[in-house]
C-alpha cells in the first residue's frame, strides 16, 4: 500500500515512511492510495474472530510493507492483558436496538489507547524498515486523553522519546493526574498555558519549523507525531468499526444489514477511521457526528462553511473543544475527488481567513453520508441522568453529547451503535453532579471518585484508584511560545 499526501497526490510513500514522518512534508495528511475490500464472506468469518485478530486482519492490509509475522505481534501485544475487559471493545445493548461500543477498557480509560497500544510496535517496525538510526522522538499536543495514553504507550520503548505538551487549562482533574504522575525513562510532560488550540498551534510550528529540524538531526534526533495526523493512529481504529459490526451480527443483525454509527468528534479522527471502515464495505449507512458547544463541524456539515473565527468555549467534554480539527482534511480530499488543487485552496483560505467554504455538489456528497447533531453542558448533563435513571449505567459526558444527538436524531430502528470514547471515571465530578447534584461540592478528586462509584454501585477501576499514591513527577509550564525552548531544554539533558 502506497500513501499519497492530501495536498500533493504525485507524492507517495510506503506504510512505514508516513508512520514515521507524521504529517507530509508539504503539510498535508498521508492517506491510502485505495481501499482495500472487505467481503462480506470475510465479515461474516469475522463474527468468531477475537479482537486482536480483526486488528491484525486491519493492519496488514495497510501495513504490506511489514512483515505479516510483525504485524500479528504487534496486534496480539496492544491487544491483550492490559485492558480490563477479555472483549477488549465489548458492544453493549444500553436501549433496544441502541448499542455502546465501549472504547475505554485500555489502560488509560479512553478510546486512544485502541490506537496507541499499536502505534509504538508500528513505529519501532517502521524504523527497522527504513533503516531509521536516529532516536525517534514523539512531541504530542493533547486535549487530555491523547497525551496519556501516548505516554503509556511509548514509556521507555528503546530508541523513542515522547514529549506532552497539555493545556494548563482545560484537562480534567484525573486526566491531568495521569499525566503527571508519568514514569518512564524517555518522557516529558509540560503544561501550556492556554486552551488545546494553543497547545496544537505551537506543537504545529515547531513541526513546520526546518531549523529545529536540522538541530535535532545533529543530535540524532528525529521528530514524529502521535496524534491523529498520523496515519499509524487512524489505521488501527477502523478495526473496531468492524469488531463491533460483527458482533452486531452475533446479535441478530442479518448479513449486509446496515447500521448507524454515532460518534462524539473532536479533530475528526475517531469518525474518519469509521468512514474509512465503510469506504473498505463495511455496511455502514449514516455516520454522525456529535459535537459539544464547539459545534464547528455540526455547522459545517449544515452549512458548507467550515468557519474557526469564533469563540472556544471550554465545555464537560474536553476532549471536543477544538476549532480546527485537523482530519477533516482527509475527508475533504475524498469528498472532493482526491483533488489535491481544492484541498489546498480550502486550507489555504483557512490558515488565511479562518474559514473556507465547499461547493454544492461536495456538500452533497457529504451528505449522502455524514448526519450531525450537538449538544451544550445542559444536555450533556442530562444525558448522563437520562443513561443512569433509565439504565443504572454511567456515561462519560463525551459520550453523553453522543448519546444527546441519538436521542435528537432518531428516525427508524436501524441498529444504532453509539461509540463510548472515555471511562465516566475520568470525568468523575461532573459525572456525579449530573446524577447527584450538588453531592461533589468539598470532595476532593479521590472523595469524588469514590461517592460516584458508590452512588453507581460499582467499583472504582483500578488504574483511577492507583493514581492516589502516585507521586507528581512533572512541574515544567510555558506559555505557547515557550514549547520549542522547554523542549530543546529537556532534549539537552
Ligand atoms: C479524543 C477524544 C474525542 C475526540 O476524538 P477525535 O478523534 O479527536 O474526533 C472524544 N472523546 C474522548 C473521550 C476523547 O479522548
Amino acid at each position: 500500500m502506497q500513501y499519497i499526501s492530501t495536498r500533493d497526490k504525485a507524492r507517495s510513500v510506503s506504510g512505514a515512511q508516513a508512520v514515521i514522518a507524521g504529517l507530509a512534508p508539504d503539510g498535508g495528511l498521508f492517506v491510502p492510495g485505495s481501499f482495500p475490500a472487505l467481503e462480506g464472506g470475510l465479515l461474516s468469518e469475522m463474527a468468531s474472530w477475537p479482537y486482536a485478530r480483526i486488528a491484525s486482519w486491519v493492519l496488514r492490509q495497510y501495513f504490506d510493507d511489514i512483515p505479516a509475522s510483525a504485524v500479528e505481534d504487534i496486534a496480539a501485544r496492544a491487544y491483550g492483558a492490559q485492558f480490563d475487559d477479555n472483549a477488549i471493545a465489548p458492544l453493549t445493548e444500553l436501549f433496544s436496538g441502541q448499542y455502546l461500543l465501549e472504547l475505554y477498557h485500555g489502560p488509560t480509560l479512553a478510546f486512544k489507547d485502541m490506537a496507541l497500544q499499536a502505534l509504538p510496535g508500528l513505529m519501532l517496525e517502521s524504523m527497522r524498515l527504513t533503516g531509521e538510526k536516529r532516536e525517534v522522538c514523539i512531541l504530542v499536543a493533547t486535549s487530555g486523553d491523547t497525551g496519556k495514553a501516548a505516554l503509556d504507550g511509548f514509556k521507555d520503548v528503546s530508541g523513542t522519546r515522547i514529549a506532552v505538551c497539555y493545556p494548563a487549562s482545560g484537562v480534567s482533574a484525573a486526566q491531568k493526574r495521569q499525566m503527571v504522575t508519568q514514569e518512564g525513562g524517555n518522557v516529558f510532560v509540560l503544561a501550556v498555558e492556554g486552551n488545546f488550540d494553543d497547545a496544537q498551534t505551537g506543537v504545529k510550528r515547531i513541526f513546520a519549523d526546518a531549523s529545529i529540524a536540522g538541530a535535532l538531526d545533529k543530535k540524532g534526533i528525529r521528530l514524529s507525531s502521535a496524534n491523529s495526523i498520523n496515519w499509524g493512529r487512524l489505521a488501527p481504529q477502523i478495526a473496531y468499526y468492524i469488531y463491533a459490526y460483527t458482533r452486531l451480527a452475533q446479535s441478530g443483525l442479518r448479513s449486509g444489514e446496515h447500521a448507524d454509527f454515532v460518534v462524539p468528534t473532536g479533530n475528526f479522527g475517531n469518525i474518519l477511521a469509521a468512514y474509512y471502515a465503510r469506504r473498505m464495505g463495511l455496511p455502514i449507512r449514516r455516520l454522525v457526528c456529535a459535537s459539544n458547544a464547539n459545534r464547528v463541524l455540526h455547522d459545517f456539515f449544515e452549512t458548507g462553511e467550515y468557519n474557526s473565527r469564533r469563540t472556544l468555549y471550554p465545555t464537560l467534554s474536553p476532549s471536543m473543544d477544538i476549532l480546527i480539527s485537523s482530519n477533516l482534511e482527509r475527508l475533504l480530499f475524498e469528498a472532493a475527488g482526491r483533488d489535491d488543487a481544492l484541498v489546498n485552496g480550502w486550507m489555504r483560505s483557512l490558515r488565511e481567513t479562518g474559514a473556507f467554504r465547499i461547493p454544492p455538489d461536495i456538500k452533497a456528497w457529504m451528505d449522502g453520508v455524514f448526519s450531525a447533531g450537538w449538544g451544550d453542558d445542559g444536555a450533556t448533563l442530562a444525558s448522563i441522568r437520562r443513561v443512569f435513571e433509565q439504565t443504572g449505567r454511567l456515561i462519560d459526558p463525551h459520550t453523553a453529547v453522543a448519546m444527546h444527538v441519538t436521542q435528537r436524531l432518531r428516525s427508524d430502528d436501524t441498529p444504532l451503535v453509539i461509540v463510548a470514547t472515555a471511562s465516566p471515571f475520568k470525568f468523575a465530578a461532573d459525572v456525579l453532579e449530573a446524577i447527584a447534584p450538588g453531592e461533589a461540592k468539598g470532595k476532593d478528586e479521590f472523595a469524588v471518585t469514590y461517592a460516584l462509584a458508590k452512588k453507581a454501585g460499582c467499583e472504582v477501576p483500578e488504574r483511577i484508584a492507583a493514581l492516589e499514591g502516585k507521586p507528581v513527577l512533572h512541574t515544567a509550564r510555558c506559555a505557547p511560545e515557550g514549547i520549542e525552548s522547554e523542549l530543546m531544554r529537556w532534549l539537552n539533558n
